[in-house]
């Protein structure tokens, strides 16, 4: 990320590690510490350019997507600032709105964990909750009110919320509270705060109704943004470069049947944290693979071990954070694995700037949550290279690739030759049997030992909902087939940039028909073609034709068969 502070550009040099700690950005012991039993080695870029102006008072106006760390970048700094204050009931002293209830539960949990030593109280507020327990966890006195707009509205005209002790506010996804039709509501909210308090504002992208709010309620706010032209020319590996779509809870088992098909000789897998690090690399050694994990927690000793079990052939996966991983060295890196999608472009080419050297194919996996689909993007668009969106291999995927490595090995053994030594056992075996039985059977035995060192069928393998997949949903089993699905006619493609999340995306929140009865998705240059169970088609034609899909509004219509000219 390149951070632009007022007139000033702080260019943190691309590709250079940056070191300072949570300490240096001026955060109280009390949160290291706390920061540290969570296993955060860093603070990530967002947080490095937020925190010590939201400390020093300043308003704030950044541009940062879910996995930057944003929470983090507003929260520590509400957290130390309020940590010796006592609330009135009724009467918060930070004010934190987001879009949904999803997140101000989330961003309440975050709060929750960064404050434990400092005895900070907490409440969310959001709509479908029963109003008399919201009104109870505010009368009791909270230090922070996280809330939807609707129902932090609802809250002030009632009077059981009063922002009049308000020092801080964060907005967090203000473009998607806009989206959502909160713009009202926030003037509301933001008219009712007091004018002397603090305000940060965090947005995912920047239109003109976000700097709209921003001119009118922030006061000289240090602007963090990211720079449309992060990445040097010419300064990417030659990478191919490839990410799954995955809910957080079916991540170990996406990955595990990734690295199945894409055998890696040597893979550095990236986490966050340093507890992210410890956990997967149990349930990765669970599955079977041969494991080391690095981390900052660990002594020069230790990582020196790891690093000749790594350099010796003996370990198949790395599992590091960040920071463990700058110093090391590692030559026939085959694959670099991003467990969450890295918090800023920076790390994302320098951790896939380590494979692919010295002319041989790299690969870099990114399993991405749902909700971070947009950082990707915004990757894909500084580093001006394509990510493609895959789909997790299935159960069967799996076992067909092992066959197909069974039978390229017995092929293999057959052209080499050199079967003297078992041509009387398979002459012997052939005058009592058919020999075609006897083969089958030998390599039933070569298949299935070969099974035995990589993960087997052992696990039970849990379905991965379609939403791993935005490239090609699939069918849910039992599903109507095809002769119930209709095709629509979208009236644009990939020349506008489209791909599929746009469109299930689009169908999902406009018609909100369940992206699981979505069908194959065809995304041409000029047009995309959508199958849709015949029930639903009039209504998906009807919702999307208002809509607008990356930016633009489309033509959508039952496909005729006909196409444009090129
Ligand atoms: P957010 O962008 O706020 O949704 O944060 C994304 C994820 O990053 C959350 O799971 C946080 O717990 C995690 N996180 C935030 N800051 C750090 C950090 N400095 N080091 C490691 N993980 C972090």
């Amino acid at each position: 990320m390149v951070v632009s502070a007022d007139a000033r550009t702080v260019r943190s040099e691309y590709l250079v590690p940056m070191s300072d700690t949570f300490a240096d950005i001026g955060l109280g012991a009390d949160l290291v510490a706390e920061l540290a039993s969570l296993g955060y080695e860093e603070p990530t870029p967002i947080q490095r350019a937020a925190i010590g102006p939201l400390l020093a008072g300043r308003d704030l106006l950044g541009q940062a997507a879910t996995g930057t760390g944003k929470t983090a970048a507003f929260a520590l700094p509400i957290l130390q600032r309020l940590a010796d204050q006592r609330p009135a009931p009724g009467r918060p002293l930070a004010l934190v709105l987001v879009p949904t209830r999803e997140l101000a539960v989330q961003v309440s949990e975050a709060f929750h964990r960064y404050g434990r030593k400092l005895g900070t109280s907490v409440v969310p507020i959001y709509g479908g909750q029963e109003f008399h327990r919201q009104v109870a966890g505010l009368r009791r006195g909270a230090h922070v009110v996280v809330a939807t707009p609707g129902r932090a509205l609802d809250h002030l005209r009632r009077e059981t919320l009063d922002l009049a002790d308000v020092r801080m506010i964060a907005l967090d996804e203000a473009d998607e509270m806009l989206d959502m039709g909160f713009a009202e509501d926030l003037e509301l909210i933001l008219e009712a705060a007091p004018e002397t308090r603090q305000t940060a504002l965090f947005s995912a992208t920047l239109p003109p109704r976000i700097a709209a709010i921003a001119e009118r309620h922030l006061r000289d706010p240090e602007r963090i943004l990211i720079a449309r032209d992060a990445a040097k020319p010419g300064s990417m590996p030659k990478v191919r470069q490839v990410a799954y779509i995955v809910p957080r809870a079916h991540k170990v088992a996406a990955l595990g049947r990734v690295l199945d098909l894409e055998s890696p000789t040597l893979a550095l897998v990236f986490c966050r944290t340093r507890l992210d690090v410890d956990e997967l690399a149990d349930r990765l050694s669970g599955r079977g693979y041969r494991v080391a994990s690095l981390h900052g927690g660990m002594s020069q000793a230790e990582r020196d071990r790891v690093m000749s079990r790594a350099r010796g052939g003996t370990v198949d996966l790395l599992v590091a954070t960040d920071v463990a991983a700058r110093g090391i060295d590692i030559e026939h890196l085959t694959h670099v694995v991003n467990f969450d999608v890295p918090s800023s472009t920076e790390a994302y080419v320098h951790r896939i700037g380590r494979t692919g050297r010295a002319g041989r194919e790299g690969v870099a996996i990114t399993l991405a949550d749902p909700r971070a689909h947009r950082l990707l993007r915004n990757i894909e668009h500084a580093t001006k290279q394509r990510i493609a969106i895959c789909t997790v291999p299935t159960p069967r995927d799996v076992k067909a690739h092992r066959m197909d490595m069974t039978r390229a090995a017995v092929r293999d053994a057959v052209v080499a030759g050199d079967l003297d030594a078992y041509r009387a056992v398979a002459e012997a075996l052939a005058s009592e049997f058919d020999p075609m039985d006897v083969a089958a059977a030998a390599i039933r035995l070569a298949h299935e030992a070969s099974e035995g060192d990589g993960d087997g069928d052992a696990h039970d393998e849990p379905h991965i909902p379609v939403i791993e997949s935005f490239a090609r949903p699939q069918r849910a089993p039992g599903r109507a087939e095809s002769s119930d699905m209709v095709r629509i006619y979208i009236s644009g493609g990939t020349r506008m940039g489209m791909r599929p999340a746009d469109i299930v995306g689009a169908i999902a929140n406009e018609a909100r028909v369940n992206p699981r009865s979505i069908g194959d998705i065809e995304i041409a240059e000029g047009y995309s073609l959508v199958e849709l169970p015949a029930r639903d088609v009039d209504h998906v034609i009807r919702s999307l034709r208002g809509a607008t899909m990356r930016g633009r509004k489309l033509k959508v219509n039952r496909d005729l068969g006909i196409r444009p000219k090129k």
